[in-house]
């Protein structure tokens, strides 16, 4: 007996391993699975650059968010230098012309009526007036969005920087920027949710649990909000509650991959 037990408990202690092993495939299998089908949620804050205070708050928001700067606005270099080194997606907002001009017009704003060669320039300009770029989102746009000869211009220009992607903020709903972009060789997507497009806090809190819906519904979301006091107030409080919730928040690049 006394010489039989200690093979029966090393017979035993075998057959544990393997199921022990097994049990750990199961999980690395299971939690593999879960890990793929956690809801991915990219948040871009734009029309950066003009005021340092709400800048400031924005680029130190909690986790992953991309922060999108102006053009030519007199704090873009120093809020996205501060951006890159806090770990954040550095975007280009470029203004591209909206239907109503209402009088708000950015100085580098496309506008349909500019020749490929004024296009270029105000384009390269741009991007070199705001550091660590990754990406452009498009700043108001109902107009130029509807044109597809300068889309596609605009869309050459920027395939012409290898890795720049294209994020359609969608202000008219009949935009053909996703489309020339995907067949200029950029990879794009539209924005999903506005968080404010008032700047109530009841607004901003119905569109951030809108934002959460889709990305259950659909795996992955972008919003889109603005530098306002309510919106950065609910980012701070509930950015990090998201994780505890089940979602992840990725850079809009993360998103694209
Ligand atoms: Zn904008």
């Amino acid at each position: 007996m006394s010489i039989f037990r200690p093979a029966r408990l090393c017979t035993a202690t075998r057959s544990e391993v393997i199921r022990h092993g097994l049990l750990a495939i199961l999980l690395f299998l299971y939690s593999g699975a879960s890990l793929g089908d956690t809801p991915r949620i990219a948040i871009i804050i734009d029309d950066l650059g003009y005021h340092l205070a709400n800048g400031k708050r924005a680029i130190h928001l909690p986790g992953t968010v991309s922060v999108s700067f102006l053009p030519g606005s007199p704090r873009a270099r120093l809020l996205a230098n501060h951006a890159h080194m806090l770990g954040k997606e550095v975007l280009l907002h470029l203004p591209l012309q909206a239907y109503s001009d209402e009088g708000r017009s950015e100085p580098s704003e496309i506008g349909i009526d500019m020749s490929r060669d004024q296009l270029s320039a105000v384009f390269n300009e741009a991007l070199e007036s705001v550091p660590h770029v990754t990406g452009i989102n498009s700043h108001r746009g109902s107009l130029m969005t509807r044109h597809p000869g300068h889309m596609l211009w605009l869309m050459e220009e920027i395939s012409d920087h290898d890795g720049l992607f294209f994020i359609d903020s969608y202000t008219h709903h009949e935009s053909v920027a996703l489309q020339i972009a995907r067949e200029s060789g950029v990879d794009a997507v539209k924005r999903d949710i506005f968080l404010d497009p008032d700047r109530s806090a009841e607004t901003v809190a119905r569109e951030f649990e809108r934002m959460k819906n889709v990305a259950r519904k659909r795996g992955r979301v972008i919003a889109i909000g603005h530098p306002y006091p309510e919106t950065l107030e609910l980012l701070e409080r509930e950015l990090p509650r998201l994780i505890e919730e089940g979602f992840e928040l990725v850079s809009v690049s993360e998103l694209l991959r």
